[in-house]
């Protein structure tokens, strides 16, 4: 069975864009791939961050994933700071990767340009990010497209390491992305990617009346001025949103009552609303069960990062004997 990383941040709780645009498709890949799936908290730190936050942010990210399917008796759940061999091999892959081909990176030139003094952390990012997957010898990442130039970097440093390490054989493999139907789930703003840091989403765990809240001022087709002004659902954030939230027949609806100005803004939104309320109902009771059991969600997090800790010590003694490190006694 291939094997897959992928890996979240831990912004806290989950939101429509993270569950529809990762994490549905982690619960789907778990039936038939060796998963091993890790709440990034060593990435967090890259930028300015809150630390008093952070721990709890994390344990939130683990309950939000248990409550959308991450089935821990299927794939492998732990937080990446408790394995500890993601840092030391990202200090390994740092010798063999090229400056110019971290200062390249997109990512790292837009979020530079918010730093008076750019953290070294923030150029090395994409180390750390191959570590990640090296660590585990992944065959496979799903990836945004915004990832994409990172795990070129990643194949690059696996073809680098071989070569000089590899003793003629490929001992780390090439990680691939694996392709999936691509979704990339727009803010209530209607103008940006849903992301927490941009205050336009909605969050997975939300209340009905905070997810009604939220939806009531969103964006639409601003030709809608008012109820008899025909719209054009194409280019309407929540006409997309009922695609997922909404059965078929209601989407149609939808399209109908917009173009032909059979109804008001707020009558398409609130049926939204009503239809996502049900759908995110018992992902909400999972995890709010699950925020009461914090010794069971220990108990994950713990034997996930046992497992993810033996696999990682394989290819850590593999790699310290290769690249020429005196082999410990204990
Ligand atoms: S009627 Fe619905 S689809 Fe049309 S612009 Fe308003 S919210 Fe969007």
């Amino acid at each position: 069975m291939a094997r897959i990383f992928s890996g979240i941040q831990p912004s806290g709780e989950l939101h429509l864009g993270n569950w529809l645009g990762a994490v549905q498709n982690w619960v789907n890949l778990q039936q038939s791939y060796d998963c091993l799936f890790c709440v990034v908290d060593l990435h967090a730190i890259t930028g300015q961050y809150e630390h008093e936050s952070l721990a709890q942010r994390t344990r939130d990210m683990a309950i939000g994933l248990l409550a959308c399917g991450v089935d821990p008796s299927r794939a492998v759940l732990f937080v990446q700071s408790h394995v500890p061999a993601h840092s030391e091999l990202q200090w390994l892959l740092n010798s063999i990767t090229p400056l110019g081909e971290l200062e390249r990176m997109t990512q790292f030139k837009d979020k530079a340009q918010r730093f008076e003094s750019v953290p070294v952390g923030l150029l090395n990012y994409p180390v750390l990010m191959a570590a990640d997957i090296l660590l585990y010898r992944a065959e496979l990442v799903p990836v945004g497209e915004d990832q994409t130039q990172h795990l070129e970097l990643a194949r690059e440093v696996a073809r680098r390491w071989n070569s000089e390490f590899g003793g003629g054989s490929d001992f780390f493999p090439e990680p691939r992305p694996i392709l999936t139907e691509a979704k990339r789930i727009m803010g209530l703003d209607g103008q940006a990617k849903m992301s927490k840091s941009l205050g336009n989403t909605i969050g997975l765990l939300d209340s009905p009346e905070e997810i009604w809240r939220k939806l009531r001022p969103a964006v639409t087709d601003p030709a809608r001025v008012t109820r008899k002004d025909p719209g054009n659902p194409e280019i309407c954030n929540i006409y997309y949103l009922h695609k997922y939230f909404s059965p078929s027949e209601t989407v149609l609806r939808v399209a109908d009552h917009c173009r032909g100005a059979k109804w008001g803004c707020l009558d398409c939104k609130r049926e939204l609303a009503d239809n996502m309320i049900r759908t995110l109902a018992p992902i909400r009771e999972r995890a709010l069960a699950l925020q009461h059991q914090p010794g069971r969600v220990e108990e994950i997090l713990g034997d996930g990062a046992a497992t993810a800790r033996r696999l990682a010590a394989e290819t850590m003694r593999t790699v310290r004997e290769r690249m020429g490190f005196l082999t410990s006694a204990d």
